[in-house]
């Protein structure tokens, strides 16, 4: 089914005036079924069965910061890594393991790929996907971008490998707001694509001129500001942390808003004993480690409108399972992420570009002095 939707200029919502373009629609997504859990007593058989497998296979776990707990168990356990999807795919290309198992969704088996394409990638579920990467579309949005050639397009990670290799530039949340800063100094206008909460932040803290996409995460856009208001007055010293893929009310709350990897770290420098955090609540296994004394409390989500069955769990990342990860390891068939090698290449050039404007920012110390350094990206 497709639904009508319009991209959005500026800081605004949508109105008959926008041209109007076609992107799936997300209301009727049919979501995995959620795995049955096991047993502390399986977890622990799984986990020395797989951890024997991967030393036989010259094979690597790398889990996002999202999947369950016994997941991410067993790649710390195993020599693994447990990041974001770029710190992921980092990770793997620099390991010397020939084989990655990407414990994540499909575009983070792609993303590894992208970096890794002499190493055998493997996914414990090739359907695993992301509603930001099925509501952009390789084809629809190539065509939107081909309309707008006087536009730059910067695309989240969150996409397909052909969406990046579309892109002039790929961004995670952890930078998006620099480089959006960076594109306006060079005077450039901006596509942006796929999250609709996303871009809207980025646009009213940057001011930049931005035709954004909207698609959604189904997770975070469940989020409710009514309920997060009655929960911090619940707990009026509890800080507010926010995934900015959260709306824009819920987001407005936030004492701090910024990346998993940058939530994580607000909770190790702040003084306060509580948070409230609206993101996935995977993430709190890498918090609780950190902080075991601090107070985490999921913000509030699902209610009148939710479109999200997972209670703050992505359902994509829970088909992430010890026996699914076992499986491949007897049997790699049907596992195997494989990217076209022209759609590769394309790719690699935005990310690179990511890369390198990441270590250069570093270098200046601020988006204002990059800029005035004359370095171009
Ligand atoms: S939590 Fe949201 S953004 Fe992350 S993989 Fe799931 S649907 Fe995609």
């Amino acid at each position: 089914m497709k639904k009508r939707i319009y991209p959005v200029t500026g800081n605004r919502e949508p109105n008959a005036g926008d041209r109007a373009m076609y992107i799936p629609d997300l209301t009727n997504l049919s979501l995995p079924e959620i795995p049955q859990p096991l047993s502390s007593r399986e977890i622990e058989e799984y986990t020395d069965r797989i951890a024997a497998r991967l030393k036989e296979k010259d094979a690597v776990v790398i889990a996002h910061y999202y999947t369950g707990n016994e997941i991410q168990q067993l790649a710390e356990k195993t020599g693994g890594f447990i990041g974001d999807s770029l710190e992921m795919a980092k990770w793997g290309r620099n390991n010397p393991a020939r084989t990655i198992i990407v414990a994540g969704v499909r575009f983070m088996g792609e993303t590894a790929k992208i970096l890794s394409p002499e190493k055998t990638i493997l996914m414990p579920e090739l359907k695993a996907e992301c509603s930001l990467d099925l509501g952009c579309p390789a084809d629809e949005f190539g065509k939107f971008c081909d309309e707008h050639p006087d536009h730059c397009v910067v695309v989240y990670a969150n996409t397909s490998a052909a969406v990046k290799a579309r892109a002039d530039y790929v961004v995670t949340s952890s930078i998006a707001l620099e480089m959006i800063e960076y594109l306006k100094l060079c005077d450039k206008k901006i596509i942006w694509a796929p999250d609709r909460h996303l871009g809207s932040y980025i646009c009213n803290q940057t001011g930049a001129e931005m035709l954004r996409w909207q698609a959604h995460c189904i997770v975070h856009d469940d989020f409710k500001a009514a309920a997060l208001k009655a929960l911090m007055a619940e707990h009026p010293d509890a800080r507010v942390l926010v995934h900015p893929e959260s709306p824009a009310d819920v987001t407005a709350l936030a004492d701090f808003a910024g990346s998993t990897s940058q939530i994580l770290n607000k909770v190790k420098e702040m003084d306060a004993k509580e948070f409230i955090i609206a993101t996935d609540i995977g993430i709190f296994y890498k918090i609780s480690q950190a902080c075991p004394d601090k107070v985490l409390i999921p913000a509030p989500n699902g209610g009148a409108g939710a479109t999200c069955q997972s209670c703050a769990h992505c359902p994509w990342m829970r088909q992430n399972t010890l026996p699914l990860i076992e499986k491949l390891l007897d049997n790699p068939e049907g596992h195997e992420i494989h990217v076209d090698e022209d759609i590769r290449r394309k790719a690699l050039i935005s990310l690179n570009r990511l890369l390198d404007f990441s270590a250069r920012l570093k270098e200046a110390g601020s988006v204002q002095a990059l800029y005035e350094s004359g370095v171009r990206i």
